[in-house]
């Protein structure tokens, strides 16, 4: 199947790659050095602009201001995005708001998508999800430490969390927490219960530093104590014990759109790498293009973005028309094998540039060092791994 996309969606990916080329990577050069957050103001201008050419937040539901596009289509619009680091956030489909956006609107009551959910979506405030420990292994999601007891008309929270990336700023968390303990299925104890920040009990530890940058507001990941925290029962998300159902419902989806994510990086470190080849001496005659092994890490890197692109449109594909559960094997062949192709992509783009590819004159080494996490995040690639061969396996 050659994923082409329709007529509608390449005039959209057309305008997107054209916005992304002359507003969103020439304010690339200013953020050397710099945090997200300092770019939040000159961020909503290009915010604004996305919004009055009617491109805002591709994926998300129509009667809260979204575009509502299928995935197949929003798998497309996550490559072109994942071109500059700007790109989701501008156009208002950036995690971890997109999954939380998702669960909301699948199982959020009237009340919460009110309260909770359309502001998220029209971008006038940011969220969280806050399920992996410190304590105990993140790689296994049944075993959660943080509590969440009833005491009258309140949920009281207690637990240790990290990782819970861009709390700093955000209005709410959506919190992982055993509700039911006694449950004998290891799969209905815990539930996702809506906590806002300011809620008494919800400890910002810090902001913790990862790879030599302790990021701030956006691109921040927190450590999180909830001592004692006291939310309203009804802040519960689709009800007791369905921690799992609904995280189920947002990693599919969500592993599509980081994968698109990751070969738009690819994309532009691959463009990076050819022009370079073909631009920089090595002699007074030569190009760096000359040399036959430049030109395998060339052939080797359009190898891994082409198997990464077609597998993962295959996923979204399966996903489109038959659902998460038969797409399951998929998501975790494409969640290991593309971050590994990503690295590899960046890591020859970054060979290729000798001395200038370590420097912050070009996205590449912020890419290597901010991606090297995709092996990581949304489970770890032996546990895909494991979970793939299992599934096979099961047919012999
Ligand atoms: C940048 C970043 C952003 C993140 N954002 C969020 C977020 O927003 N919200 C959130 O809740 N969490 C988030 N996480 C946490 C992430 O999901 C966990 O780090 C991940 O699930 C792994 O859990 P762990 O760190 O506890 O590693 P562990 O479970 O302790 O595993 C450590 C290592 O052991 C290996 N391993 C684990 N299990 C097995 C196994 N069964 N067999 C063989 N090897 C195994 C793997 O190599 C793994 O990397 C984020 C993490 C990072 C790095």
């Amino acid at each position: 199947m050659a994923f082409e996309p329709s007529e509608k969606l390449q005039a959209i990916l057309d305008m997107i790659n054209e916005f992304v080329d002359k507003e969103l990577i020439p304010m690339e050069a200013e953020m050397k050095g710099k945090e997200f957050f300092a770019f939040e103001g000159e961020l909503e201008k290009k915010r604004q602009m996305v919004r009055d050419m009617e491109l805002w937040a591709p994926l998300h539901p129509k009667e809260f201001g979204g575009m509502e596009l299928p995935l197949m289509d929003t798998a497309m619009i996550y490559e072109a995005l994942g071109r500059t680091p700007f790109g989701l956030y501008v156009f208002g489909c950036q995690a971890p708001d997109a999954g939380n956006i998702e669960i909301l609107h699948k199982f959020g009551t009237e009340e919460q998508k009110e309260k909770w959910l359309r502001p998220l979506i029209e971008g006038k405030i940011r969220s969280c999800f806050s399920m992996t420990e410190v304590e105990v292994a993140g790689s296994n999601p049944t075993w959660l430490l943080t509590t969440a007891e009833k005491d009258g008309d309140d949920y009281v929270i207690n637990g240790h969390k990290w990782y819970s990336s861009s709390a700093d700023g955000s209005k709410f968390a959506i919190v992982m927490a055993e509700t039911n303990p006694e449950n004998e299925s290891l799969h209905k104890r815990a539930s996702m219960i809506i906590v806002p920040t300011d809620a008494p009990g919800f400890n910002l530890v810090r902001n913790i530093s990862v790879m030599g940058h302790t990021g701030e507001g956006y691109a921040s990941h927190a450590e999180i104590s909830y001592q004692n925290c006291r939310v309203p029962k009804e802040n519960i998300l689709g009800g007791e014990g369905m921690g799992f159902v609904l995280a189920q419902e947002r990693l599919g989806p969500g592993r599509i759109h980081h994968c698109m994510r990751w070969v738009g990086i690819m994309n532009r470190c691959f463009g990076l790498m050819c022009s370079y080849a073909k631009s920089r001496r090595r002699t007074p005659t030569e190009v760096l293009a000359d040399s036959d092994i430049i030109k395998t890490y060339i052939a080797d890197s359009a190898a891994d973005i082409l198997s990464s692109r077609l597998m993962v449109l295959n996923a979204a594909y399966i996903i489109q028309t038959k659902g998460v559960k038969d797409a399951m094997k998929d998501i975790s062949i494409i969640k290991f094998h593309v971050a590994n192709a990503m690295q590899r992509v960046i890591d020859r783009a970054l060979q290729v540039h000798g001395g200038l590819g370590m420097s912050d004159d070009t996205p590449i080494a912020m890419y290597y060092r901010q991606d090297r996490a995709a092996r990581i995040y949304d489970g770890a690639d032996e546990v895909h791994k494991i979970s793939v061969a299992r599934r096979i396996l099961k047919e012999y």
